[in-house]
């Protein structure tokens, strides 16, 4: 259960040829278990507000809170998928999505069930023991999902996560990602500049402007198919 609010956040980079609003005023109030799409032109802040949720980066002014606590760092309740899968390729499938826990010193005992069970639910039960290079693009990011909800996330931050990858594979994903998400009921965030994919997966749809990081539009989802 997590429950994000954005406050009136605006994020400032200084250069020496001036400086970039890349968000200006952004709020957004998450309810638990919502999924959120944000979408909009290249440069328009959407990674920046990403990061920013992820406690990846700080916002010059305003405020973000992941059930009213301050978020103001990495924290083990957030996933995260970027673009790029990042699977370390000298680790095998399950010791990549067991990297988190691996980091923090946990047994592996503890959650290679778990792991398991994720790479299953995504149709790679032939695939704990391969190398990330011996594995298609689509089957790589599945992988950097299952490791992203290995800990059971509060909170899962997707940045263009098939936007690297062809059409069908990218269905398939769109597909599977929406049958997880109905049973995880994982509060979700995901850029895409895809507005069909947007639509597709989430309950409300954020779009950003050209006129640089602000929200131009909130639209609420209810399109007839399951829900949580
Ligand atoms: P999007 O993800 O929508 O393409 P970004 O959040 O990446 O947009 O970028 C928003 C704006 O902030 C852009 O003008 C970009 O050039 C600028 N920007 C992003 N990150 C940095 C950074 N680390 N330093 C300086 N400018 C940045
Ligand atoms: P794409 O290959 O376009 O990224 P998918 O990731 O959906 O598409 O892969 C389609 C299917 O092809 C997978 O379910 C898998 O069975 C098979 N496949 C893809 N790459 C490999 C591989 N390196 N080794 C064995 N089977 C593979």
């Amino acid at each position: 259960e997590a429950h994000l609010q954005v406050a009136q956040v605006c994020k400032t980079y200084a250069s020496p040829r001036g400086a970039t609003h890349a968000l200006q005023d952004i709020t957004l109030d998450v309810p638990a278990g919502r999924f959120v799409s944000v979408v909009g032109p290249s440069g328009c802040g959407k990674s920046t507000l990403l990061r920013c949720i992820a406690g990846l980066d700080r916002p010059t002014s305003g405020e973000i809170r992941l059930n009213g606590e301050p978020i103001v760092g990495p924290s083990a309740n957030t996933g995260i998928v970027f673009q790029r899968d990042l699977l370390l390729d000298w680790r095998t499938i399950l010791q990549n999505v067991l990297f988190t826990t691996d980091c923090r010193g946990q047994p592996r005992a503890a959650w290679a069930e778990r792991a398991r069970d994720l790479l299953d639910l995504f149709g790679l039960e032939n695939f704990h023991h391969r190398y990330p290079w011996e594995l298609s693009g689509g089957m790589r990011q599945r992988v950097a999902i299952c490791r992203a909800l290995l800990d059971e996330p509060k909170l899962l931050l997707m940045d263009e996560p098939f936007a690297a990858l062809d059409a069908f594979t990218r269905d398939d994903l769109n597909l599977e990602l929406q049958k997880i998400s109905l049973q995880t009921a994982c509060t979700t965030i995901f850029i895409t500049h895809n507005i069909g994919e947007a639509i597709f997966l989430a309950d409300q749809v954020v779009v950003m402007d050209r006129r640089p990081g602000r929200i131009a539009l909130v639209l609420d989802i209810d399109l007839p198919r399951p829900r949580r």
